[in-house]
């Protein structure tokens, strides 16, 4: 197998058309105003090469947001599982985005096994593509160390003005590359490109807060009682926008939703939120995470204290979308050096 094979600028639209000729393919599409999403397209000319994260991670093909899971038939006595999935290609997807579906895969992988989850996801193949710098001011990718290509994809993109070079990492990228029959071996001298682009990358990416990868951990370990919480709960609206955007937020409600004829009906999934203020009530009324302070601080310890105690891993990727996108202003890289401030 060629580890690295180059694809020049002028055949990239020949290889997206040629993929979407047999199955599905999904890439960053601009929506305006600096904003993008991943849509399905036809041709290479659609996508954005250079983007900002989308609004939604890539998590939607993998856990979409609403999942029907059986439908059932009383008067048939019959009860079915459904599963939801199609093959597709994702073009495109960010070292931020490839550790979120890192994480995902541990989870869902993790007993209970969530066999839609792995059936679907057997189905995607994962294109990824570099940042060459940081997309804009949100992201804290160094500190969290996926600034940098570490797995998760069939194979890896990276621009080097007239051409990628292309890192082929499974036997289906290996598969998808030689079927479209556009790309060549990589030379000694783009494999120097690729190694110099890499170090001008760790002159510029820094730990993008006040608090070493190895402590963020430590950090956390000692906040649950922080006043941080407290300024948290003042601003928070309790929207849930961070959850949904985040690429690591996993939590699903189930819901049985009867047809009018009484007869049958569908059980399906929907995203949740820990943010919504319902999340965390349980029978007689209680609700042990009332207040946004608890509910703000129980997102921030799902990033960077629960999954490092269960998976050895932060579950924030340093994607930046939670900060782009809370109206309230909260901002992760804040709240982090905000917390670092008092154990000072
Ligand atoms: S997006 Fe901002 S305001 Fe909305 S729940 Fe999250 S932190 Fe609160
Ligand atoms: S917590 Fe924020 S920065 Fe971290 S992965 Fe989630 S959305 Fe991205």
């Amino acid at each position: 197998m060629q580890q690295f094979v180059v694809l020049k600028k002028e055949n990239f639209d020949a290889f997206i058309s040629s993929l979407a000729q047999t199955q599905k393919v999904v890439a960053p599409v601009s929506r305006g105003y600096n904003n993008f999403s991943f849509q399905e397209v036809i041709s290479g000319k659609e996508i954005s090469l250079k983007y900002i994260p989308t609004i939604l991670p890539p998590k939607k093909y993998f856990l979409p947001p609403r999942e029907t899971l059986t439908a059932y038939n009383k008067r048939e006595n019959a009860l079915n599982a459904i599963l939801e999935y199609e093959k597709m290609v994702i073009f495109g997807v960010h070292t931020c985005d490839l550790a979120g579906i890192q994480c995902l895969n541990m989870v869902f992988v993790d007993k209970p096994k969530d066999i839609n989850y792995i059936i679907r996801k057997n189905k995607i193949a994962i294109i990824g593509l570099e940042c060459n710098d940081y997309c804009d001011e949100y992201a804290s990718c160094c500190v969290v160390e996926n600034h940098l290509p570490n797995g998760g994809y069939d194979l890896f993109f990276t621009d080097l003005g007239d051409a990628f070079i292309v890192h082929i990492n499974t036997m289906l990228g290996e598969e998808l590359v030689s079927k479209a029959a556009v790309f060549k071996p990589a030379d000694a001298k783009t494999l120097k490109s690729l190694e110099s682009l890499r170090q001008m990358k760790r002159s510029i990416f820094k730990d993008e807060v006040n608090v070493k990868h190895e402590n963020l951990k430590i950090l956390f370990d000692s906040a649950f009682e922080s006043k941080v919480w407290e300024d948290l709960n003042k601003r928070c609206v309790a929207c849930g926008n961070c959850t949904n955007v985040c690429p690591t937020c996993y939590c699903f409600d189930i819901i049985d939703e009867p047809n009018l004829d009484l007869n049958t009906g569908v059980r399906y999934r929907n995203w949740d939120s820990c943010q919504n203020e319902p999340f965390a009530k349980v029978a007689g009324n209680e609700n042990f995470r009332k207040e946004r302070s608890q509910r703000q601080r129980h997102r921030y310890m799902r990033k960077f204290k629960y999954p490092v105690d269960k998976y050895s891993r932060y579950f924030c990727t340093g994607c930046g979308r939670c900060s782009r996108t809370c109206m309230a202003k909260i901002k992760l890289k804040e709240t982090i050096n905000d917390l670092a401030k008092e154990t000072k």
